[in-house]
């Protein structure tokens, strides 16, 4: 079998491309701030593609970098500002944040109408309520490659693996609204389930959002599973400049062939997640307009 690959980067481009037309029509930029605490490199990397995002599709965009020893009270104070700030639409605070820091507490000082990133409470209860608003941007992309790419959702046996807050408990509560992007059968699997291999053969979809380097391979998926790959793992490679090379959760090369569908890692979640960081600054900017 010809394994097709989803190729959220050619997605993420149409994102772009539709972006860029609506902020020319629109009465002004949309306003992204990000806030990365610390030096954690492959966290600025990931700030750099956001950078990069806003330049390609027209946003105004401000990075505000600070140092690993910032205080907490520090942190809220820029928050406090940032959400009166009228030129700033949403503000996304790159996580992890150093240790030390009250995560929770940081991300619900957002203002919920400028959480891009859908990790306020409010927006992560709307989501549990049924009426999502703002919608966490890698189970939105994931939805969204989906849908690209016509894969059905509807009636589906999904099984993810990873319950984060960030990818996996959004995802299967957006899998199972009653919607035509949704209506899936969703396995939520973890460090407690007791035989993996028995959750994921068992589906038509498999997401994997767990942070282990090529974990699932064949004896996990059945023949003609379509596979998502969220996973963002660094693994040795000495033979590279770099030293390194990105893999994803899915032993790719071991499954190609086998299923039906997989996400390259890199340019298949990755570039979805930031496609769908700036639709939601976009639809903040919008409704403070009062056009959506
Ligand atoms: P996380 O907070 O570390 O959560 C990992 C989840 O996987 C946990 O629920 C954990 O179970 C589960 N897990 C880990 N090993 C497992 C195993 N052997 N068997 C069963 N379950 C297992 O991770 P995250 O923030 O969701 O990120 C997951 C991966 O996605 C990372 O590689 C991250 O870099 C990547 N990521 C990529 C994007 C993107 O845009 N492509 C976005 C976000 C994250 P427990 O809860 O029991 O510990």
């Amino acid at each position: 079998m010809e394994t097709m690959l989803l190729k959220g980067a050619v997605v993420r481009d149409t994102v772009f491309a539709e972006l860029r037309e609506q902020v020319v029509a629109a009465p002004r930029p949309p306003g992204l701030a990000v806030v990365l605490v610390g030096d954690d490199p492959a966290s600025q990397i990931y700030v750099g593609h956001k950078e990069k995002g806003c330049e390609t599709v027209g946003f105004h965009h401000v990075t505000h970098r600070l140092p690993t020893d910032t205080t907490e009270e520090d942190l809220l104070a820029l928050i406090t500002a940032l959400n009166r700030d009228p030129a700033i639409d949403g503000i996304l605070i790159q996580l992890p944040l150093p240790v030390g820091i009250d995560q929770s507490l940081i991300l619900r000082t957002v203002d919920p109408r400028k959480d891009v990133d859908g990790f306020h409470p409010e927006n992560l209860g709307l989501l549990v309520a049924g009426t999502p608003s703002f919608v966490p941007c890698t189970p939105k992309g994931i939805l969204r490659l989906l849908t690209h790419y016509e894969i059905p959702v509807a009636h589906q046996r999904v099984t993810i693996v990873g319950r984060s807050v960030i990818v996996g408990r959004p995802l299967a509560l957006l899998l199972s609204l009653k919607r035509a992007v949704g209506n899936a059968t969703v396995t939520v699997c973890h460090s407690g389930t007791t035989d993996l291999a028995a959750e994921t053969r068992r589906a038509d979809i498999v997401v994997a959002a767990m942070g282990a380097a090529r974990f699932l391979g064949p004896d996990h998926l059945s023949a003609g599973t379509t596979v998502i790959d969220v996973g963002i793992n660094r693994v040795e490679a000495p033979e590279r400049k770099r030293g390194y090379r990105l893999v994803g959760d899915v032993d790719a090369e071991a499954v190609k062939g086998h299923v039906a569908a997989l996400t390259p890692v890199p340019g298949g979640i990755g570039p979805m997640t930031i496609a769908m960081l700036l639709e939601n600054t976009f639809e903040a900017m919008a409704r403070r307009e009062g056009l959506a």
